[in-house]
């Protein structure tokens, strides 16, 4: 046996290398990105970016049917683009297992909503295990595989932040299981036309009762009894929240979440006179007991919203499980205090920004000096929205920039109201991004002859969730030199009239294009090209300030650039922070900031 300190992420590598896993599907995003990052470095097992998620699960059922064990991973709001697949998979069943790998953010270090994935698990009907440390990440890759085959289901794991990145041991041996199912016609199973659909619902709704029955055997569900004052239902993270804070409770913890082990809860309920259950985000096992007639006590007290820890369920418990135990704070102890905490007040607020010399901001200033309204996707540059810049008004989505530009723009036709705004919208999205969601949104506008522009912030790279490639990098996960697409040509091919590349470190020209696409009544993409700064160093020097020259008339802090502040009425740059994009210089009236060399 070996020992290794992993990830959650790690141990689902790991372990579904170990299961026999050959063909492996996502898109990037925080927190699952690592899983597949993991994946391809083990030999003999196919891994891709896809471009977005309805695709990855698209290339996991072609995968899976024909006789290949497959994961398939993404974010909780990727399951939003997968989940028209997602849906009819259970009807059409696996083959070989099949397992969705998908990773919720509670609190939302990196997304734009709180969204509980295990909905996701009843409305498909799909079982789900989810997982409370990394070597049980490891374990039900596995065990969830063999499920899938078992009853023909796809199964979801359902992971969340702190299990994904929290590193815990994990004992496994390095050997690998070899599955390769033949491959059967049968399109009275697998293409659901009406009539097969019907068909084959209510074989996916038995089905359930036989999960369910697995689920209260399962050796992911267990008891761990001590109290018979306090008893606590939790699962995954929640589990080991509710273990820390109360350690004398008995507790079930549940590792099979769906179908829940409905036996099993009614007979451990009956050991207590009020039953707890500890979750983050929806009341989803809460709601689950009421429906089976369990009494408990849930989201009355424990926060919907943000993340949960042991601290914040031993204080929004420890007042009733007093009364239960007669014991104070129900046997919590509050953590002692670490030191004097720093005052809040004096500490100087550091709002995220974009990097120095990023390639987007000298776009985002050009939007802003033609008073564009601009409605963006999900990027790195979203930080644009924050002042100095505030260069977006709406966003929500990945690829949403283009479509909802397009909506802007046939409200502002039509408006009295708005209407100086008519002509001046402009869709703002990523190269990875525009691959993902936004090409459609375009082909759209091009259809429905809107006069709107489309900026796509090319910087070559999936830059927010770690410089993964795309189908426009010209590289692929496995590290193979490929097809590079062109964005341009694709935009041509679409039928855009205008599409153009401009350089954003070069503010002149990329003002002026914006100028002419939005003055210009036609559908109009601009290319705003230029390297993440973080993943390919530019050729630059540092940028200084004549001081002589300086006015301090404070026109270079409207870039945002975290390397440039004013200090003693002049403005002065952080060298080491300057990576020489020149933007400072381009918008200084004064010629006060002088390069040391130039970009290339
Ligand atoms: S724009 Fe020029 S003159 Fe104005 S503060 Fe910056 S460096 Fe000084
Ligand atoms: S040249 Fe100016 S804008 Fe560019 S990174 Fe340096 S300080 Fe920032």
């Amino acid at each position: 046996m070996k020992r290794a300190l992993l990830s959650g992420n790690e141990a689902v590598a790991l372990g579904a290398w170990c299961a026999g896993v050959r063909v492996a599907a996502a898109y990037p995003g925080t927190p699952s990105t690592e899983i597949l990052e993991e994946l391809a470095r083990y030999p003999d097992v196919y891994c891709e970016w896809s471009p977005n998620e309805k695709v990855a699960m698209e290339v996991g059922i072609g995968s899976c049917l024909g006789g290949a064990r497959t994961l398939v991973a993404m974010k909780h709001v990727g399951l939003n683009v997968a989940a028209d697949p997602w849906m009819t998979l259970p009807y059409i069943g696996v083959n070989a297992g099949l397992v969705l790998a998908v990773a919720d953010d509670p609190g939302m270090h990196s997304s734009q909503n709180e969204q509980d994935s295990r909905y996701y698990a009843r409305m498909a009907k799909v079982p789900m295990l989810e997982p409370a440390d990394s070597s049980e990440c490891f374990e039900m890759i596995r065990a969830a595989l063999e499920l899938s085959e078992r009853h023909d289901t796809p199964v979801m794991l359902r992971l969340e932040t702190r299990i994904s990145h929290s590193r815990t041991v994990v004992e496994y041996r390095e050997e690998r299981r070899t599955v390769d199912l033949p491959y059967e016609k049968d399109a009275v199973k697998r293409v659901m036309i009406p009539g097969h659909a019907r068909l084959r619902h209510p074989v996916v709704i038995e089905r359930l009762g036989d999960l369910q029955r697995e689920s209260e055997s399962s050796p992911f569900n267990r008891v761990e009894m001590r109290s018979t004052r306090i008893g606590i239902v939790a699962s995954g993270v929640c589990y080991q929240y509710a273990r820390e804070a109360f350690p004398e409770a008995s507790l079930l913890k549940l590792g099979f979440v769906y179908p829940l082990p409905e036996k099993m809860l009614h007979e451990f309920a009956s050991h207590f006179r009020r039953l707890y259950v500890v979750e983050e985000m929806e009341p989803w096992i809460e709601e689950s007991l009421k429906a089976m007639g369990i009494d408990v006590v849930g989201k009355a007290r424990i926060p919907r919203d943000g993340e949960l820890d042991p601290d914040v369920v031993a204080r929004s418990l420890s007042e009733l499980m007093e009364m239960d135990t007669g014991v104070r704070g129900g046997g919590w102890s509050p953590p002692a205090p670490r030191g004097t905490p720093p005052d809040q007040s004096v500490l100087p607020s550091r709002p995220p920004v974009m990097c120095p010399g990023c390639p987007h901001r000298g776009l985002f200033y050009a939007l802003r000096r033609n008073k564009a309204v601009v409605s963006s996707d999900i990027g790195c540059y979203t930080l644009s929205v924050l002042p100095p810049l505030s260069g977006i008004d709406c966003q929500v989505c990945m690829g949403a920039g283009v479509g909802m530009a397009l909506g802007l723009e046939k409200a502002f036709a039509s408006s009295e109201a708005n209407a100086g705004k008519a002509g001046k919208v402009v869709g703002v999205l990523g190269d990875s991004t525009f691959i993902h969601g936004g090409i459609t949104g375009l082909i759209d506008m091009v259809y429905n002859r809107t006069l709107s522009t489309i900026v796509i912030l090319d910087n070559r790279t999936t830059a927010m969730t770690g410089f993964q490639d795309h189908p426009g990098t010209g590289r692929t996960l496995m590290g193979e030199e490929t097809f590079a697409l062109d964005l341009a040509e694709l935009a041509r091919a679409v039928g855009v009239e205008s599409v153009r590349v401009v350089d954003p470190w070069d503010l002149a020209e990329t003002e002026a294009a914006v100028a002419e696409e939005i003055a210009a009544p036609r559908t109009s993409v601009i290319i705003s090209r230029r390297s993440c700064v973080l993943r390919e160093r530019q050729e630059g020097f540092p940028y200084r300030v004549n001081e002589e020259k300086c006015d301090a008339c404070k026109r270079c802090l409207r870039l945002g650039c975290p390397a440039l502040v004013m200090r003693d009425e002049a403005a002065v740059i952080d060298e080491d922070l300057c990576v020489g994009c020149s933007l400072c210089a381009q918008v200084c009236g004064r010629d006060a900031i002088e390069g040391v060399g130039g970009y290339a």
